[in-house]
């Protein structure tokens, strides 16, 4: 069996490093923030860029939530946003008392279109005015969304930018890695994501030190927050040549870290079941676009609304990818994939 992710794996490799670590945390007997968060927000902010700032908050649901509310935004207010993205990035604005508004993604990237943006912004600024807050651009599986342009549009109509980047620590834009670019950044450190905690975890980001301090009162300390450091990196070599499969692909403005490696295929569901039958585990990410989820069935949207993300969400298929995952494995699966038509 080639599991989709096996953090197990991970532990056997890290345990005598952690089994040191993690009782003097035990010991300290102070598990809500603390020198240990303090020491990793630290540590953080100064692996992202020198001037930003680091609060460390429960979850990446959480960054973003409370990113939101130190952005100004209220009930009633509007957020905009993509529908091809994890379910959380939406529920942060809702918890905001904001609606959603979408704006389609790139077929190439699967990331925001600026130039679909604009379009909407243009539209939703003369019909909202002051009510438009903000974007949250989503750098999707790993892969930094287009920034310059987007942060272009919202100095242009004055919105702020909050960066998803719960899927791309690491990840660069122009040379520079995401998390710096937006007015707040927001990680997640959920035990699945390129940087892992043993439970949940999040934080945020914000070159504006009152920012910080402001957000530091505003987080609450509802969760443990005993982060772990994980080996970064991974293991994203492929040796798939399928020529129905569209493999991802890397801008060349950005560098990708591949937190999901995504593949598309016209027969996405029985190439699934093919590589179930051969005992390789995948996922979709994912298979239920935003606007059409039971959810959020009050948005006022429709099928149709967004035909890349749904034409998208059709094909994609996350193969396993994890930083134990053997070179072995990556070779059983592409080859099972090569074989495939
Ligand atoms: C995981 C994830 C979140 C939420 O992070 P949690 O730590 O699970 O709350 C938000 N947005 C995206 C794109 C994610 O992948």
């Amino acid at each position: 069996m080639i599991p989709f992710g096996d953090l197990r794996r991970e532990y056997s490799v890290l345990s005598r490093e952690l089994n040191k670590v993690i009782p003097n945390v035990l010991k300290s007997g102070w598990f809500i923030l603390g020198k240990y968060v303090e020491e990793f927000e630290k540590a953080f902010a100064d692996y992202i860029h020198k001037e930003v700032y680091a609060v460390g908050v429960g979850s990446g649901t959480e960054a973003l939530h409370l990113a939101l509310v130190a952005s100004g935004v209220q009930p009633g207010d509007f957020v905009i946003t993509v529908p091809n993205t994890a379910v959380p990035t939406v529920s942060a604005i809702s918890f905001s008392g904001a609606k959603p508004l979408l704006v389609d993604i790139h077929p190439d990237t699967y990331n925001m279109d600026p130039i679909k943006l604009r379009k909407r912004v243009v539209k939703e600024k003369r019909r909202l005015g002051g009510k438009l807050k903000a974007i949250i651009p989503v750098h999707l599986y790993g892969q930094s969304a287009d920034m310059e342009p987007i942060i272009e549009i919202a100095k242009e109509f004055e919105l702020k930018v909050i960066e998803d980047a719960c899927q791309a620590h690491g990840a660069e834009y122009k040379g520079k890695k995401v998390g710096w670019f937006g007015d707040y950044a927001c990680f997640s450190f959920y035990p699945s994501k390129n940087l892992g905690a043993y439970g949940d975890g999040g934080m945020i980001l914000t070159k504006n030190p009152e920012d910080a301090q402001k957000l530091k009162m505003l987080r609450n300390y509802g969760q443990e927050k005993r982060y772990v450091h994980k080996i970064k990196g991974f293991n994203s070599r492929q040796y798939i040549k399928n020529p129905r499969v569209i493999k991802p692909i890397e801008v060349p403005y950005g560098k990708h870290v591949f937190h999901l490696y995504i593949i598309r295929h016209p027969q996405r569901d029985r190439l699934q079941s093919y590589l179930k039958q051969n005992s390789v585990e995948t996922a979709i990410h994912y298979p239920v676009p935003i606007h059409l989820q039971e959810a959020y069935k009050d948005l006022p949207y429709s099928p149709g609304d967004f035909p890349t993300t749904e034409k998208v969400s059709k094909g994609i298929l996350s193969l396993p990818i994890f930083p134990y995952l053997r070179d072995q494995e990556v070779e059983t699966v592409s080859n099972l994939i090569n074989r495939f038509n």
